[in-house]
């Protein structure tokens, strides 16, 4: 059995980033632009002697009304759908967002287990501007740098404990 892990949260927080970071490879587009990535993606990823499969997916509009946005938010509903646990990616400089709350409503909705990430934290330290998270109702954040790898371990531990 190779659990799926699907990365989801809305564009930009660093899913692509993650994606690269935990396959090791080139595959997701990265770019300031909001929701390249318009398809999933998926790759082969390990932690030590455990191996998982993970899936990159768009931007997640849940109320998206057309379009590209219609298409990436149906895309990432089959990614949940595919999933064996949910890493849900927000963004620690940002703070929580209304698109944030909508996508923590959808998946406590849906009871699939999931992870709260804050990406971005490299430099952050623990204190008050982590308190906003647990506003998701969706328990513990896990800070984490996609870009400079911090934390990321920690990360694929809490999700693969969710299982
Ligand atoms: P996605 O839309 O969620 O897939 O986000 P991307 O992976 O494309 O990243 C969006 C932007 O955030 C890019 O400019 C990344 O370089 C940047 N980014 C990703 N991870 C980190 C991180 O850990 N720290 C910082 N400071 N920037 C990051
Ligand atoms: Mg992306």
């Amino acid at each position: 059995f190779k659990p799926v892990v699907a990365l989801v949260g809305r564009p930009n927080v660093g899913k692509s980033t993650l994606f690269n970071r935990l396959t090791k490879s080139r595959d997701a587009l990265v770019a300031d632009l909001p929701g390249l990535t318009r398809d999933r993606h998926y790759g082969n990823a390990r932690l030590g002697r455990r191996e998982f499969i993970v899936i990159d997916t768009g931007g997640f509009e849940p109320d998206a009304d057309s379009g590209i946005y219609r298409e990436m938010a149906k895309q990432t509903r089959q990614a949940v759908a595919e999933a064996d646990v949910v890493v849900f990616v927000v963004d620690a400089r940002a703070g929580v967002t209304a698109q944030d709350h909508d996508i923590a409503a959808y998946l406590r909705r849906l009871g699939k287990p999931t992870v709260l990430v804050a990406n971005k934290a490299e430099g952050m330290r623990e204190g008050a501007q982590w308190a906003e998270f647990y506003e998701l109702g969706l328990g513990d954040v896990v800070p984490v740098s996609a870009a400079h790898g911090q934390g990321v371990r920690s990360m694929v531990e809490a999700a693969l404990d969710r299982l």
